[in-house]
């Protein structure tokens, strides 16, 4: 059996060498202050043994991420009719694209790109004020990170309502047709402050634990999801997780992975591990450069790919 630990570490050091890092995001201008020289990764083996590597205690902002937890806490509320209001295919488009949106009369491919997760929001808002479906999501998180620390950062909030056009043409594109019920404001403003949850890779890779196995925290015994629907939400992450990059991401991991712009990526090896790993830079279908290259090295050395060795 490989040293987790000393692999986590020996990819740490060499992404920390590197000088390709991509592109930090800056259409959210308070990400653009984030130091392209971060880099983290932390694993939570089956057994509950947490490997760390580089900044793996320091919160980012996991952005898209908060779309796993969305997915799942919606898929609870609504169970299967949640998919008369989004799609469960790959979009083969950037993430905040418009033009397949007309196409399909307001119905988004899948809950990842922006528009299928303002879908999702929408569900979770459904009769409830903003301040509560946002308490829910948190609490969530929090929950399945068994991590009361984990917190919104308001400056990323406003930052991203402040410069988030293409997010409100979206949701009211979707409006006017009939695919949002509650106002267009209330379901932007959740979705904004779900997006600015920060997280640290330790308390990221824990949260995705139940992804991992079969729907439960193996430490507490607690079944967050039945496995069945664990199953699915790792499906749609392997096709939809990285939107365009997906098929690539597949093809270099081999592992159900969820992206976001903070540069973050939370992946599921199942039966086996969570791991999240963290590095600003993105490359040019806004999914972390580094963090993929760092998944890429630990999938294979550990021979977790779900399509064999
Ligand atoms: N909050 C970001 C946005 O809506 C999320 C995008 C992402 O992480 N890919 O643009």
């Amino acid at each position: 059996m490989p040293d987790l630990q000393e692999i986590v570490h020996e990819i740490a050091d060499e992404m920390a060498r590197r000088d390709d890092r991509g592109d930090v995001a800056t259409y959210i201008p308070e990400l653009a202050h984030v130091d392209p020289a971060r880099f983290g990764l932390a694993v939570v083996a089956a057994d509950g043994t947490l490997a760390c590597g580089g900044d793996c205690d320091l919160p980012f902002s996991i952005q898209s991420i908060s779309k796993v937890f969305t997915l799942t806490l919606a898929l609870g509320l609504a169970g299967d009719s949640l998919w008369r209001r989004v799609g469960r295919e790959p979009s083969g488009n950037a993430f905040n694209s418009i033009v397949q949106l007309e196409l399909e009369k307001g119905v988004p491919r899948n809950p990842f790109i922006n528009a299928g997760a303002l879908a999702v929001t929408d569900v979770i808002l459904s009769g409830h004020p903003p301040r509560e479906a946002l308490g829910e999501i948190l609490r969530f998180i929090r929950f399945a990170a068994q991590d009361d620390s984990v917190f919104i950062d308001e400056s990323v909030a406003r930052s991203e309502k402040a410069t988030g056009f293409r997010n409100a043409a979206l949701a009211n594109f979707m409006k006017s047709f009939g695919v949002l019920r509650n106002p267009v404001d209330f379901v932007l403003g959740t979705y904004f402050h779900h997006c600015a949850i920060a997280m640290t890779c330790e308390q990221l890779a824990r949260a995705g634990r139940f992804l991992a196995h079969s729907g439960r925290n193996p430490d507490t015994g607690c079944s967050i999801v039945s496995a069945e629907r664990a199953r699915r939400i790792n499906a749609l992450m392997l096709t939809c997780g990285h939107y365009d990059g997906s098929g690539e991401f597949a093809y270099r991991v081999g592992l159900p992975g969820k992206s976001g712009v903070g540069g973050g990526i939370l992946a599921v090896a199942p039966g086996q591990a969570s791991i999240a790993v963290w590095s600003p830079g993105l490359d040019e279908s806004g999914n972390s450069h580094l963090g993929r290259i760092a998944l890429e090295r630990l999938a294979r050395r550990m021979k977790w790919s779900i399509f064999g060795q």
